[in-house]
């Protein structure tokens, strides 16, 4: 933390400060610049100031109507006065044009000008000519100048001469010094020193020359201004050069070094800047991550430990400030926390218990309910079988008055609409717990189709509906399938179909539609997709009963139609589809019709389904018929009702109404099947079967048990002991030629009407 906010406040302050620093240097150069050419202009305008003086005197002189009258005695009075008046002016004089002096204001005896050039110049009408030299007489540098003197008719009569020493300019200037190395020189446009601040360079007999000296070969070449050059010593120089009106160059010169003094200041001030700046906020870093920053990344690992569930983790900030307060605040919150949390655990520990108690109580009752279902089954289930059994027994009496039939139809059929109640309600109470596990087999695709078929048959044929099956495409051999339960599903939607219509045609599809394989168990098995149709031309259902009718007990037919049914029996078939992991679909209009359908992926095989333990297969024929049945059962009714079944179709039945005496009189009648009562007095039909398979004649005959109770314990008891099949009471017809068929007794779809 404290190197972030270092990273974050000291490289751009840094930054700040060096671009601020560029550009105060950039400015201090220019400054510096700007002083010396400042500088450089004052001397110039000085010296021209100078020049202009002594030209103007000269030019003055020159008009003087005593200098142009060329009189000797008259033109030496102007001139003595003259250099009386300007110190500087060591001589006056003026000459005729043989080049011979006429008169001096020194009053010296006449000189010979005649060979100086500028005497030349001015005698060939040249305004103002001059030259700088080491005067004769004061041996200092001096400058000669001289003009033509020009009579009203401008003729050229002589010339007009002013000798100016510079020692006072050259003094002013030598002692213009700035800093501790600038000074100022001045040259004449050959390079001759006319001022220096070393007086060194001004004696002689001659006027020293520095045209090579860079600073003066660079004016002399015509570049004023700005100049950077190295000494002999190779150091770093400066200048501004000039030029004048009259050739003489000024330069000012100063050591670069010093020239930048003040740029150099400010860099220096500025790493000091720089340096306490860094320190500064270092250390104010320091101090705000001890003061701040620690306590608050406290706060925060505290807060991190207590997300991660470490509820007793403290902040230790022993301080008054708002911090501490932060941190005291911190830790009541995570006691807070910590206290709720255990509160909670407890509650929920509590209410786990509860809901423990709860579960096993509700299991318990569940259990309890489960075993009333079975007992109430059992004890409902027999006095119903005997009220139909004699319902239907004495319905067949000739004698009965037709009201009194009528009157036991009705008994008849409200005992099997209640047997069948309490069947789907077991059904579907079992389904709802998921205690029925589908137990699929390969079975005969063709045999279980003709066995639909033939039951659906009969009841369209009964209510003179047309009845269609459709196969499109071909379905295999074997499928694998539950086949109780699918044709439990099968058969409910084909009886709504032919029950809720009334004219018109019911048809039951099966199409292939798609043929895959898939790996089971790593080795690839054929698969089909089937779906199955129930379509029919009956009452439909309308769009609001739609989805009512797979909830139990939804009936929305009209009144006589439902009297026919328990309205469980689309929710248990829906059930089973979703088993079957599918989804049981319809679609219906008032008064056109259902379709009913769902879809099933299946595994397939060409082979015939294995044979069962008996060595019979689901689907056999044979023309050779056995006919005689065993029945052994105490009670009367039992009897009467599967006679009532077995009779019509020619069977050969001999009834006993005990074990022993069943034991008895088998081997003598030699029977082809069986059909025994589980709970009787003396031998119950366990006992029996066990000792009638000990006997070889009855070692593999079928034989059938019946109860009156479903409970699967039985079943499973009943195939331990060697029975083929079990049989619920009252029995069911099917059921029952179903098994018969099975063990060759009946032709295939032979069912008695
Ligand atoms: P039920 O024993 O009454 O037939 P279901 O659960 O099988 O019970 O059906 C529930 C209700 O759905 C029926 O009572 C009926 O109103 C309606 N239903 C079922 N199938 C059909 C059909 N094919 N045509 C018209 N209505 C039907």
């Amino acid at each position: 933390m404290p190197v972030t906010v270092l990273l974050g406040t000291v490289p751009p302050m840094l930054a700040a400060l060096f671009f601020a620093n560029y550009h105060a240097d950039l400015k201090l150069r220019q400054d510096a610049q700007e002083n010396i050419a400042i500088k450089a202009e004052i001397l110039a305008n000085t010296l021209s100031w100078w020049n202009q003086t002594k030209v103007s005197t000269l030019k003055q002189l020159s008009q003087q109507p005593d200098i142009v009258s060329m009189d000797a005695e008259r033109q030496k009075s102007v001139l003595k006065n003259l250099a009386e008046s300007d110190k500087s002016i060591y001589l006056a004089s003026t000459a005729s044009l043989d080049g011979w002096n006429v008169a001096r204001s020194d009053g010296n005896k006449p000189e010979y000008y005649g060979d100086r050039r500028w005497f030349l110049q001015a005698k060939a009408g040249k305004d103002i000519t001059g030259q700088t030299l080491i005067g004769r007489t004061i041996k200092k540098p001096a400058i000669c100048m001289g003009t033509p003197i020009r009579q009203e008719s401008s003729e050229i009569v002589g010339v007009a001469m002013l000798c100016t020493e510079l020692s006072a300019l050259a003094e002013q200037i030598g002692q213009l010094q700035f800093g501790k190395t600038g000074y100022a020189l001045l040259v004449d446009q050959t390079g001759k020193v006319l001022a220096h601040p070393n007086s060194a360079m001004l004696h002689g007999e001659k006027l020293n020359n520095l045209s090579q000296y860079p600073p003066i070969t660079n004016i002399l070449e015509g570049r004023n201004g700005f100049f950077k050059f190295k000494n002999e010593q190779d150091v770093d120089w400066v200048s501004y050069g000039i030029s004048l009106e009259n050739g003489w160059r000024v330069a000012l010169i100063q050591e670069e070094a010093e020239f930048l003094r003040n740029e150099q200041e400010l860099k220096n001030l500025t790493y000091i800047i720089a340096l306490v700046a860094v320190i500064t906020v270092s250390t104010l870093t320091w101090l705000l991550a001890n003061h701040l920053i620690r306590p608050i990344s406290q706060l925060t690992t505290a807060a991190k430990a207590i997300t991660s569930g470490q509820l007793d983790r403290k902040v230790e900030i022993e301080r008054q400030d708002e911090l501490g307060i932060l941190a005291t605040s911190f830790n009541k919150m995570a006691n807070r926390l910590q206290t709720s949390f255990t509160e909670l655990e407890q509650r929920v520990r509590e209410r786990t218990a509860e809901l423990d108690t709860a579960k096993e109580a509700a299991e318990n009752a569940n259990q309890t309910k489960d075993k009333f279902l079975a007992q109430i089954s059992h004890e409902l289930r027999s006095p119903l079988n005997t009220i139909i059994t004699y319902g239907t027994v004495l319905q067949e009496k000739s004698d009965l008055k037709p009201n009194l039939v009528k009157g036991l139809r009705v008994m008849r059929e409200s005992g099997v609409y209640l047997l069948n109640l309490i069947e789907d309600i077991l059904d579907f109470s079992k389904l709802k717990v998921s205690k029925i596990e589908l137990n699929p087999t390969y079975l005969h695709w063709q045999s279980f189709l003709d066995g639909i078929l033939a039951m659906i048959e009969i009841r369209a044929r009964e209510k003179q509906l047309q009845f269609e099956c459709e196969i499109e495409g071909k379905v295999e051999t074997s499928i694998w399938a539950d086949e109780k339960r699918l044709r439990q599903v099968l058969l409910n939607l084909l009886n709504n179909a032919v029950k809720f219509t009334e004219r018109g045609k019911v048809t039951f599809r099966v199409s292939v539609l798609k043929e895959t394989e898939e790996l089971i168990n790593n080795s690839p098995c054929p698969q089909q997709k089937l779906r199955f149709e129930v379509m029919d031309s009956g009452i439909g259902i309308s769009p609001e009963h739609l989805e009512k009718i797979f909830q139990p007990f939804e009936q929305v037919s009209l009144s006589e139609q439902r009297a026919n049914g328990t309205g469980l029996g689309l929710a248990i078939s829906k059930q089973i589809v979703e088993m079957m992991g599918s989804q049981l679909e319809v679609q219906s209009e008032l008064a056109m019709g259902s379709i009913f359908w769902f879809d099933l992926s299946l595994p397939v095989t060409q082979a015939l389904p294995e044979a069962k333990d008996d060595g019979s297969v689901t689907a056999l024929s044979s023309d050779t018929l056995k006919n005689k049945i065993l029945i052994v059962d105490d009670k009367e009714e039992n009897h009467l009702a599967l006679n009532n079944i077995l009779k019509p179709l020619g069977f050969e039945i001999v009834s006993v109404e005990n074990g022993q005496l069943a034991l008895e009189i088998a081997p003598f009648i030699q029977p082809d099947l069986i059909l025994l009562d589980l709970y009787m007095p003396v031998k119950t039909g366990f006992t029996l079967m066990g000792e009638l398979r000990k006997m070889p004649k009855f070692e593999n005959i079928p034989i059938i048990l019946i109860s009156a109770c479903s409970r699967e314990v039985l079943q499973k008891a009943s195939q331990h002991f060697g029975c083929e099949a079990f049989l619920t009471k009252p029995i069911e017809e099917n059921k029952l030629l179903d098994l018969l068929e099975e063990y060759e007794m009946l032709p295939k779809h032979v069912i008695p009407i």
